[in-house]
């Protein structure tokens, strides 16, 4: 076992080497690229289904940092989540927003639901409503237009205070998304008892659609389930036409994925608004 084990020793520590030097050097240039602003949103359109409008966009976080080009979120925002800089990053994106949806008011784009991604340590900020209440206000963003998308086990760390903080976003007047649905040890009890508008079906399970039938039922079920608690319910990751078919047949009532767009910038993402109700 030594002697097979030799390279792959050498091949586990080098990219145990690497996994370090990227945290290291991503981790040291976070505190300052909040500082200098080194980040952007994308924007991935949300397609209602069985008339496929562009109704809603979901802002997703990229770093553009100046020697390493754009770093996609998975590699910094768990380091953020570690070192607590997710709470100004995660306030800089909820500002972002709110200033994108003014900009697109501005520029006639007709109403759409944004939607925001929050960590978990970020949920757990003591001031974050008032926090998202005060951006809200001072963008003049119609809270109707704006969604917080949180996970399963955000909300089980403590559910009794995170049914609390639901209620006080609800207050607000905006709208709650459960991400990655289906993941997470989900509770249908505490389905119930959060007050959330929308469900969204993970990608994991939208990529076996029509390959495994136990995975098309929990689908279908998943989402005839969302339709008679009255949920929005949206399937994300679709990549194929065979998707979108097997989806509508389901009455799932949006799709999101690379089928219709990747995330864009917001200069794209105009562009394809424009050409989506210009044709
Ligand atoms: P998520 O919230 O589940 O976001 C969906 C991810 O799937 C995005 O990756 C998106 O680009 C990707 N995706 C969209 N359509 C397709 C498709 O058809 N096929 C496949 N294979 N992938 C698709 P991205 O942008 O790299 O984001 C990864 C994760 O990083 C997000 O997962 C979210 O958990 C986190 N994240 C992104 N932005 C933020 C943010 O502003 N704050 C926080 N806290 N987390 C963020
Ligand atoms: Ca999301
Ligand atoms: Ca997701
Ligand atoms: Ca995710």
């Amino acid at each position: 076992a030594k002697s097979t084990g030799h390279n792959m020793y050498f091949v586990y520590e080098n990219r145990m080497a690497d996994n370090i030097n990227a945290h290291l050097t991503l981790g040291g240039g976070l505190r300052k690229a909040i500082e200098e602003e080194q980040f952007v949103l994308h924007y991935q359109p949300k397609i209602r289904l069985p008339d496929e409008a562009v109704v809603g966009a979901e802002a997703l976080i990229r770093w553009v940092h100046p020697e390493l080009g754009m770093i996609s979120p998975d590699q910094f925002i768990p380091l953020a989540e570690e070192s607590g800089l997710i709470l100004p990053l995660g306030e800089w994106v909820i500002r972002r927003a709110c200033r994108q949806l003014q900009e697109w008011r501005e520029a006639g784009v007709p109403p759409i639901k944004l939607s925001v991604n929050l960590s978990s340590r970020q949920f757990m900020q003591a001031d974050l409503v008032d926090m998202v209440r005060r951006a809200l206000e001072e963008t003049g963003v119609d809270p109707k237009n704006f969604e917080l998308e949180l996970t399963e086990s955000m909300l089980m760390n403590d559910a009794q205070q995170s049914i609390e903080k639901l209620h006080s976003f609800r207050k607000l007047g905006l709208t709650l998304s459960i991400d990655d649905f289906g993941t997470g040890y989900s509770s249908l009890a505490y389905l119930k008892k959060f007050p959330i508008q929308t469900l969204k079906i993970d990608r994991s399970f939208i990529h076996d659609l029509g390959l495994d039938c136990d995975n098309d039922a929990i689908v279908k079920a998943t989402i005839a389930m969302a339709n008679s608690l009255n949920l929005k319910v949206i399937a994300e990751g679709v990549e194929s036409r065979s998707q979108v078919d097997v989806l509508n047949g389901y009455e799932c009532q949006e799709v999101q994925g690379y089928l219709f767009s990747k995330p864009l910038c917001s200069a794209d993402f105009l562009t394809y608004m424009q050409n989506s109700y210009d044709t």
